[in-house]
């Protein structure tokens, strides 16, 4: 006698002990969870890396933000500056001003004294352009 298809209690039919079908719907619900889960929490960290860098996470890519947090903790752990793209704007008159290139158009500004170093900022490079024409970083 051939097997028969049954119908099991969720109303799908098949052959077979189990459903195999509810375990496969149940599976891609579980993953479907697990990746909005992942989202959410990638998305609270860029939160909280746009936040340390004192910027709107929605007005930078995922990219830079990771890019100019990462560099920021490297300085910050005592990273010396010739690791990265970076220039003394002494010449500008910021006697005390660092900029480092994150990419092509994104600066991250550090002041740099007696005190120590202290990152200021992260912008564009067209606002650190207007910034560094109409006075610069100086108190
Ligand atoms: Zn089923």
């Amino acid at each position: 006698m051939p097997a028969r298809k049954k119908r099991f209690e969720c109303g799908h039919k098949a052959f077979g002990k189990i459903c195999r079908r509810c375990i496969y719907l149940e599976n891609e619900r579980l993953r479907y969870q697990r990746m909005q889960e992942q989202k959410e929490l990638e998305r609270r960290e860029l939160e909280a890396i746009a936040k340390e860098l004192g910027v709107n996470p929605a007005g930078y890519r995922k990219n830079v933000l990771l890019k100019a947090y990462n560099i920021v903790k490297q300085i910050r752990e005592g990273a010396p500056f010739a690791r990265f793209n970076w220039r003394l704007l002494k010449a500008m008159g910021q006697r005390e001003i660092i900029r480092i290139k994150v990419d092509r158009c994104h600066r991250l500004i550090f002041r740099v004294d007696k005190m120590g170093t202290k990152f200021l900022e992260l912008l564009t490079h067209e606002r650190y352009n207007t910034r560094l024409a109409s006075g610069g970083w100086l108190d």
